[in-house]
């Protein structure tokens, strides 16, 4: 069993347009996604793609305006929004985007000490600010006094004091140095080999790559391809998604060919398949509904043609 399961999830916002009149924006469209306990699954698409507002649906903080669909079980049980605010911060920790997260009045050590759930809080949040080459002054450190690679460790410190089962890493690796980002991944990995499930949600696939079991490939808010991370070698013909494949090639190190066009807009949703404006091997059976994702060898696709 999956120890976290996203399920047909859509996720809409209400939006007034000229006067009154009010519009529905579909943001995220039949998203499924399984987590397992010691596995790491990075969550890779453009920006614009839904990857973080997934995020956000999982601990239970979209804005007041959203209206939601869809399952999401932790452990086999619906997160309902009780249990996700019990849950939050304690077995589903997030590890933000944004560093702003950390509160700005708080001495970091502080910070740190009230997400121990075991054991000493103050024996915990040393051994753990040691293990990420935190200086013992650090703790008495305020956010603004910290570099963004300290800080972000904090963020990490944070995750591991709470013993939490799932992390959620939002884009946890931009603006750190090469180092201390190799550090940051490495740390994620020892917490999958620790039996934890982990998310990684980012832009950057390389980085992904070099740490995830698999790789979910979002497009125009939703899942159009799960693959073993071993599918993405070669000219990408493992892969079973023509986005999926088409964005292992424009990587640098690859063919560095662009995709033609771009993502289209949440209020321009074409009728069928999103992919389907700039896909090479659309037919017209790709206009008529949005495919479903189906099992295909290892992985799973939402493409009508996929072999
Ligand atoms: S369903 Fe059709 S348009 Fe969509 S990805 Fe597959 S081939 Fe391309």
């Amino acid at each position: 069993m999956s120890i976290l399961e996203v399920k047909d999830l859509s996720i809409a916002f209400n939006q007034y347009t000229t006067g009154l009149k009010q519009e529905t924006i579909k943001v995220i469209s039949n998203l499924s996604v399984a987590l397992e306990e010691g596995e790491i699954l990075a969550v890779v698409g453009a920006s614009g793609s839904g990857k973080s507002l997934l995020a956000h649906a999982i601990l239970g903080i979209l804005p007041n305006n959203a209206n939601v669909s869809g399952t999401i079980a932790y452990n086999g049980e619906a997160l309902t929004a009780k249990r996700q605010s019990a849950l939050r911060g304690t077995e589903i920790a997030l590890i933000p985007q944004s560093v702003n997260y950390l509160d700005p009045l708080m001495r970091v050590g502080k910070q740190v000490r009230t997400s121990a759930r075991e054991g000493d809080a103050v024996v915990s949040q040393r051994a753990v600010f040691e293990r990420f080459h935190l200086q013992p002054d650090v703790e008495r450190m305020f956010p603004f006094q910290l570099s963004g690679g300290m800080a972000r460790r904090t963020l990490l410190s944070t995750a591991i004091v709470s013993g939490a089962k799932v992390i959620i890493a939002d884009e946890p690796t931009p603006g750190l140095d090469p180092a201390v980002m190799r550090e940051a991944l490495s740390n994620f990995r020892e917490f999958a080999d620790q039996g934890c499930a982990v998310m990684l949600i980012t832009h950057d696939i390389e980085s992904a790559l070099t740490i995830a079991d698999k790789i979910a490939v979002f497009y125009a808010g939703t899942t159009v391809e799960i693959a073993p991370v071993e599918d993405f070698t070669g000219n990408g013909e493992a892969l079973r998604h023509p986005y999926s494949k088409a964005l292992w090639r424009a990587l640098p190190q690859n063919d560095f060919i662009p995709i033609p066009g771009s993502q289209p807009r949440p209020d321009h949703l074409p009728p069928g398949c999103l992919f389907a404006p700039r896909c090479p091997l659309a037919t017209h059976t790709c206009d008529q509904a949005q495919p479903e994702m189906r099992n295909l060898r290892d992985g799973v696709v939402r493409c009508i043609h996929a072999t």
